[in-house]
């Protein structure tokens, strides 16, 4: 099956779903909501996707004016990076962001300073630019349970922590879908298997929790939701089998982990490799239909990024 990456698409339910162009075509999504000519946009990506947004929008005689939330899912910058200048732009909007997420978007220092120690000056402002604070006035804060009625629309909101502790995922009530964030992992759709999508945890710095987040999928999957919608990406079926890929993936990336914490040169370098080499090994026992070296390049900022999270997670360990 060979899969083509659109940079805008219409899905059912009024949603639609466009590229959010972080570094490289498909790999972070960003999800517009039109009920009754009010729009919700799930996900901002950076300040760089916000032309995208726009064309969207004016590609689905919307405008700014109609968007009246802007919801990123937790305060990673490639969910929310964007969220200060499409606020600017979004005049009537306000912002929905989990309660521990909130300070950092309001006054972005911190998460900016937190952003550049993994990624380094040069990267960061390359990736993400300078980052906008956002007026307190405009910004709601959404506890576990929190839920907005968009024209007869109910969106809820549960506490996901696991992945971040800022991290909240989005129930849709009209098409029993759940906007995922990175709480129900990532699963690029230009890998393809003999066994369906491929599909495993991020563990990003710094605030990785196995259990919260083995526990925050079953949550998901409690909701019996008919379609998960992946900001790492794009719609995804949930089944049996695609839980039990993501939280083995947990458990291994908990082990490798475990199994490097008295190495003490190059820890990150260590983890990376063997999370590389398990997911490679993973792609290989589903009869993946890709060459090695392309999903090595697809994976390979996944890869660094959770070796990096593990290594944080073995340190508060
Ligand atoms: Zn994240």
């Amino acid at each position: 099956m060979k899969f083509s990456l659109k940079k805008s698409q219409t899905l059912s339910h009024g949603i639609s779903q466009l590229d959010a162009e972080y570094g490289q075509a498909g790999v972070a999504a960003i999800y517009i909501l039109e009920e009754a000519g009010d729009v919700t946009i799930i996900e901002t990506g950076t300040n760089h996707s916000v032309p995208y947004i726009e064309q969207a929008l004016i590609e689905r005689g919307l405008s700014f004016d109609q968007v009246r939330y802007i919801i990123p899912t937790h305060v990673h910058l490639d969910h929310a990076g964007g969220a200060g200048d499409l606020m600017k732009l979004c005049r009537k909007a306000s912002l929905i962001c989990h309660p521990f997420g909130a300070p950092h978007l309001i006054d972005p220092s911190k998460l900016e300073a937190g952003t550049i120690a993994v990624y380094g000056e040069d990267k960061f402002r390359k990736l993400y630019g300078t980052i906008r604070p956002i007026d307190a006035d405009r910004v709601i804060e959404a506890a576990d349970n929190f839920s907005i009625n968009l024209n007869g629309r109910v969106l809820i909101f549960m506490d996901t922590p696991g992945h971040a502790r800022h991290h909240f995922c989005i129930y849709d009530a009209r098409s029993e879908g759940i906007f995922t964030g990175d709480t129900f992992g990532v699963s690029y759709p230009q890998i393809t298997t003999k066994q369906g999508r491929f599909i495993f945890a991020t563990t990003t710095p710094v605030q990785f929790d196995p259990d919260a987040l083995l526990a925050s999928i079953d949550r998901l999957m409690s909701l019996n939701p008919k379609t998960m919608y992946l900001t790492h990406y794009g719609t995804m079926t949930p089944s049996d089998a695609i839980v039990r890929q993501l939280k083995n993936s947990i458990n291994a990336f908990k082990s490798i982990a475990l199994k490097a914490q008295d190495i003490k040169d190059d820890r990150i370098a260590f983890i990376q490799k063997k999370v590389m080499n398990y997911l490679l090994n993973q792609l290989n026992q589903m009869g993946c239909e890709q060459s090695q070296s392309t999903c090595e390049k697809i994976i390979k900022m996944d890869a660094l990024l959770n070796a990096q999270g593990l290594d944080v997670w073995l340190n508060r360990h």
